[in-house]
């Protein structure tokens, strides 16, 4: 049996008008699971009236109402936490645990959310003339579009609509096709919890929703996470239809080991980082940058633990990596692993080797690649420019930390980065120099926590502001600015000169 994915339109699941559909699988078995609807034109028209029409009664709700109903869904959310987990696996292929780990974090996105009366405090001048006192706040600005990467299924819609949301925003969702369940299950979860219908729609699709979220005349703001062209894209589409966006794009995150590190952490943190995950997050990493005389003493234990990776199945609990999302994407890093080898990078641990009968019982037809270690990476070697996103790790030698940050900054994306050192000095000039919008000191991913906000530089963020945290209501919010005084001071006639305190 495969099932039906569609839509959710005002409170209900639709298969919309669209005929085309796509297939959903299981990385892991191969098997098809389901197939998802994909949106026509239509689809996103009435999910996007459906938030409009939404709209007036939810910005007029207290703040503190709003929060309310987030307090409810964030009640089901940990009732469901290992629901939403399976469901990840299911269709993404990472490992359980690692996927609870992502429900967690969009878990604390929304406890951060139910503290919006605190957040939409203004600001207020008592007095700023005679009379006259003058203050600021922040109003919710309309339909908010959240378009979603595959890899992070529940929690980077979780970076974008409980911020939007609690800021007073009705929202239209449109995830990844590779992984659209988790979508449908959390807008279940928020009619659950009170949300009226309407404010919270889902809308599954391809570059088609995509288009006509950006052109829709009522969508005000775009918030985006997925790779690094279509963030671009986005972008400039998004400006051309006047609207806010927030496009964050891909990434190529290195991980400096110092000659006085601790190398038995270093390497767990290589490991875990580059290979969590299937490497398929925006944050692992995936060059090692290896200074002075570190590559030839940390090698032989990189090979040794990328060797013994536990690849199997993600719903087994032993698992340390499950497959690779598509066949297609499977293909793609084998690909890139084919040019490291042609362009003279010394490959170590081959992945290629590795094939489903290795990962368990009905694993034979699943998307499967083991873990790959390269060495002697050079600079202009595709390998080191382009995000591979998959279980790939580069190391590079350098002679010095100068150079590690030189080759760091000049690298076109500055998503995530790291520093293992046991020297604060170091540590401190790294985070000061380095051009890169995470920093992580003997921390391998440095994901923000929910009250900081999460963005990188470069080519890596499009647009101002970070997602969620502060940022996040900013984003999803503008600000008024009202000045004032009562009858006393009227009758002093027109006043022809700009304005100053009197
Ligand atoms: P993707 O760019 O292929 O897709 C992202 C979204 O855009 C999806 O909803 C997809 O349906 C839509 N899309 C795809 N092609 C489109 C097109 N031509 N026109 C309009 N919309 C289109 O990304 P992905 O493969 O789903 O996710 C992996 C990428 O996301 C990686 O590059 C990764 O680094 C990036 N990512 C970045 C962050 C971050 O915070 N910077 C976080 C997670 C993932």
């Amino acid at each position: 049996m495969t099932a039906s994915i569609g839509h959710f339109i005002q409170g209900a699941t639709t298969p919309g008008k669209g005929t085309r559909t796509q297939d959903v699988t299981n990385p892991a078995s191969g098997a098809v699971t389901g197939k998802v609807h994909l949106a026509h034109a239509n689809d996103v028209a009435q999910a996007v009236a459906a938030a409009q029409a939404a709209f007036p009664a939810w910005s007029e709700l207290p703040p503190l109402r709003r929060a309310r109903i987030l307090f409810k869904f964030l009640d089901l959310l940990n009732q469901h936490r290992d629901d939403l987990a399976r469901m990840i696996t299911a269709e993404h292929g990472k490992v359980f645990t690692d996927a609870q780990g992502e429900v967690t974090r969009g878990i604390e996105i929304v406890e951060f959310a139910t503290g919006i009366p605190q957040l939409l405090k203004g600001d207020f001048t008592d007095q700023v003339s005679t009379g006259i006192d003058n203050w600021t706040f922040r109003q919710p600005l309309g339909v908010v579009a959240g378009i979603t990467p595959f890899n992070f299924p529940v929690m980077v819609p979780m970076w974008m609509f409980p911020v939007a949301l609690a800021c007073g925003n009705t929202f239209v969702l449109k995830p990844s096709p590779l992984d659209p369940s988790p979508s449908l299950f959390m807008a279940e979860l928020l009619q659950k919890a009170g949300l009226p219908d309407g404010v919270f729609n889902v809308v599954q699709g391809d570059k088609e929703a995509v288009d006509a979220l950006i052109e829709h005349p009522d969508v005000k703001a775009l918030s985006f996470v997925g790779s690094t062209p279509i963030a671009n894209y986005l972008y400039e589409r998004g400006a051309h239809h006047g609207k806010r966006v927030q496009a964050l794009g891909g990434a190529k995150n290195h991980m400096v080991v110092m000659p006085d590190a601790d190398l038995d952490q270093a390497v767990d943190a290589l490991i875990g980082s580059a290979y969590g995950s299937a490497g398929e997050r925006c944050m692992a990493i995936s060059v090692a940058v290896l200074v002075g005389d570190v590559g030839d003493k940390i090698m032989p234990k990189l090979m040794e633990r990328t060797r013994a990776l536990k690849v199997l199945d993600g719903m087994n609990l032993a698992a340390e990596m499950g497959p690779i999302v598509t066949e297609a994407a499977r293909q793609r890093i084998r690909g890139y692993i084919d040019s490291g080898v042609a362009e003279g990078a010394k490959l170590l641990v081959d992945g290629r080797q590795f094939d489903g009968a290795q990962a368990g019982q009905g694993c034979q037809g699943g998307f499967w690649l083991g873990g790959t270690l390269f060495d002697h990476v050079q600079p202009e070697m595709k390998i080191y420019r382009e995000e591979i996103f998959g279980p790939v790790l580069s190391c590079v030698r350098v002679p010095d930390f100068g150079s590690a940050v030189n080759l760091i900054n000049a690298h076109e994306f500055g998503n995530g980065v790291s520093c293992f050192t046991r020297d604060g000095n170091v540590a401190r000039e790294f985070s000061r120099r380095i051009q890169v919008g995470m920093v992580g000191i003997n921390v391998p991913i440095p994901v923000p926590m929910a009250w900081h906000g999460f963005g990188g530089w470069k080519r890596s963020l499009f647009g101002d502001m970070h997602a969620y945290g502060e940022e996040g209501v900013r984003f999803n919010t503008k600000q008024k600015s009202v000045m004032q005084r009562w009858p006393e001071s009227i009758g002093k006639g027109a006043e022809f000169v700009m304005p100053t305190s009197k």
